[in-house]
């Protein structure tokens, strides 16, 4: 037999040896020794038995990963080392195999010296002789203990959230699925919870976000409190938590289940030594008979808590198929959003911003509009949409490049000097993108940054304040101005106020409209006017109907109108066309008043 090269690797190379032990006189190598020094260096356990599995020797790997010495194995069966985790069907199949093939190979789970339970893997092999009787059986192993260990690691890593140490969304769909496997055999339902926390943004504003975890973990201990041992809690993202609740007999049950969780949140939590209410919102789908699929079972309890959101007293929602046609809609409106980006089906109209001393046109607001069949749409019906989805800063980069660059364009035409307003929005200065894309913008389209104003309304202005004075100082100094939008209708500090570099208040149109009504908006109106003024601003009215509303913000001093009375908002070429003919746009008796 060729020694050398007949059985390869490390069992052949023992078999080999154990059969011609002593090393031919001819040979230019001595392959025993060379063997037993391979045998002995092998970081894999090695144990060599006699036809009987009587053990005849092991190596040093063996005693490092079974805690065995050499002495204590030596004439024992490798049998001493069973966990009793194999039946007896398992070492049957283990010993014909060896018989029939020569060979067996698997995952065994065997017990150390202290008693610990591990998991190998084995090869055996017999090695016969020339009658083809086995003389040897030679297995080697390998401990897996490190390897299941990272695959728990991974398993985990993949299937649980590493803050609450909830299943996360995948295990969740996948406890599910088992679920409805399960019900489906029986005659009772089981129910999709989806979970929500209101206002959690709020917490992590106003205690950070290391006390925003802590109220996630306490919430998952809660809720894992509120059910029962074997239903599944998870956390299937930021403050969305999902329970499957089981063996229920009518959707009452599954009522009684969500009653029973939002009863768990009645006290409040401590958060930085302070109690915190957090009430939730809860959506409830059922199988079998909402859907039979996982993910649409989650994806209606979804819907159901989005419903559950908007409600004051019932905060839990049972999903009810209409839930799926606004979805539906919302789509629908969301893909021709994105078309009109592509395919310019957004335009811009420009309202003239009017000096109320001489009724000249100093500005213009830019105010977007979808083109739908040659109708110009305003931005209710999709900006909110917009907002939902995400697509909101999409549309108001755009509206900010569109204004800039027909700004420089009238400019260039010879057209009197005026600023251009834009809105931005609350999106557009997370992440402090803002202030890069408007330089960018300037650049790209030519425009002088001071004839640039840029309007954010008092809410999103004052939502995160500090940032906001930050971000405006950096406009400010490139020559940008600032105008507070909808003013009045967003519980502004005045204290940071005063701290805004703003140039201009725009009062808001609802109370330009309750002027004169009774109702006490222009006294608003006029404290509004004042409060600018007294902050060294300027102050705009907006939403100027009629000629009442125009005399009274005159006689109080409003620096600028802006309103369908003076002009409705224009496309360009309208707008064009008004601010070449007509010098005024305030009648002839007010000028100079
Ligand atoms: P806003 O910035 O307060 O804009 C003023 C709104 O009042 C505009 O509505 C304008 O058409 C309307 N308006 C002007 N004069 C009168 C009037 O005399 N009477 C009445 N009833 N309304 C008047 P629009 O264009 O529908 O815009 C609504 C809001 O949508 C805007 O409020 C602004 O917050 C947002 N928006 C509009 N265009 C854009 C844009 O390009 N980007 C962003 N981010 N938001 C925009
Ligand atoms: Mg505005
Ligand atoms: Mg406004």
């Amino acid at each position: 037999m060729d020694k050398k090269g007949s059985k390869p690797g490390l069992i052949g190379w023992l078999s080999d040896a154990l059969l011609s032990p002593a090393s031919p006189e001819d040979s230019a190598y001595d392959f025993a020794g060379i063997a037993r020094a391979v045998f002995e260096a092998s970081r894999e356990g090695i144990v060599i038995t006699d036809a009987q599995s009587n053990i005849l020797d092991v190596n040093a790997a063996f005693s490092g990963i079974t805690g065995y010495a050499k002495e204590e194995v030596i004439g024992n069966r490798p049998s001493m080392m069973k966990s009793g985790r194999h039946d007896g069907r398992f070492y049957s199949k283990m010993w014909a195999a060896l018989k029939s093939e020569g060979s067996w190979e698997g995952e065994i789970w065997d017990r150390r010296k202290d008693g610990e339970v591990y998991p190998k893997w084995l090869t055996i092999k017999s090695v016969k002789e020339d009658d083809g009787a086995p003389r040897y059986f030679i297995g080697v192993f390998s401990d897996l203990r490190d390897i299941k260990r990272f695959e728990d690691r991974v398993y985990r890593l993949a299937n649980y959230d590493a803050l609450t140490g909830l299943p996360n969304r995948a295990l969740f769909i996948d406890r599910l699925d088992q679920v409805v496997a399960r019900v489906s055999r029986g005659d009772y339902s089981a129910g999709v919870l989806v979970v929500n926390i209101d206002r959690f943004k709020g917490i992590n504003e106003s205690f950070g976000n290391v006390a925003g975890d802590r109220v996630l973990v306490d919430v998952s201990k809660r809720l894992a409190g509120c059910v029962a041992g074997e239903d599944t809690v998870a956390r299937i993202g930021g403050d969305l938590f999902a329970l499957i609740v089981d063996g229920l007999r009518s959707p009452m049950d599954a009522a009684a289940a969500a009653g029973r969780v939002l009863d768990g949140f009645k006290d409040p939590f401590t958060v930085k030594g302070r109690e915190v209410f957090v009430s939730l919102s809860i959506g409830i789908s059922m199988y079998p008979h909402d859907s039979s699929d996982p993910d649409v079972l989650m994806q209606n309890a979804e819907k159901a808590m989005a419903h559950a959101k908007k409600q004051v007293k019932e905060k839990y929602q049972f999903f009810v198929n209409t839930m799926n046609v606004d979805v539906i809609r919302r789509l629908s409106i969301e893909t021709n959003i994105r078309k009109a980006l592509e395919d310019g089906g957004l335009v811009m109209y420009y309202q003239p911003l009017v000096d109320m001393r001489d009724g000249r046109v100093v500005g213009m607001e830019a105010l977007v509009r979808r083109d739908q069949d040659g109708w110009a749409a305003p931005p209710a019906s999709f900006i909110q949409m917009a907002e939902d989805t995400g697509l909101i800063v999409k549309i108001c980069e755009h509206t900010l490049y569109t204004a800039c660059r027909q700004t420089r364009e009238w400019q260039d035409e010879g057209l009197p000097p005026m600023r251009v307003a834009v809105n931005i929005c609350a999106q557009q200065f997370q992440g402090n993108r803002l202030v890069g894309h408007v330089r960018d913008t300037l650049a790209a389209t030519g425009l002088d940054p001071n004839f640039l104003e840029l309007e954010l309304t008092e809410r999103d202005a004052m939502n995160n304040a500090e940032a906001t004075i930050h971000m405006l100082n950096e406009l400010k100094v490139m020559g940008i101005k600032i105008s507070i939008d909808d003013f009045g209708t967003g519980f502004s500090s005045l204290s940071y106020l005063r701290r805004f570099p703003v140039d201009t208040l725009k009062v808001d149109y609802t109370f330009v409209k309750d002027i004169l009504s009774g109702e006490g908006g222009g006294m608003i109106a006029r404290s509004i006017i004042d409060l600018a003024h007294n902050l060294g601003l300027k102050a705009l009215a907006e939403g100027i109907e009629t000629e009442e509303q125009l005399d009274f913000l005159i006689q109080y001093g409003c620096d600028i109108g802006q309103g369908y009375y003076l002009s409705r908002p224009l496309p360009p070429e309208g707008f064009k066309t008004l601010v070449k003919g007509n010098g005024s746009l305030l009648p002839r008796a007010k000028k100079g008043g």
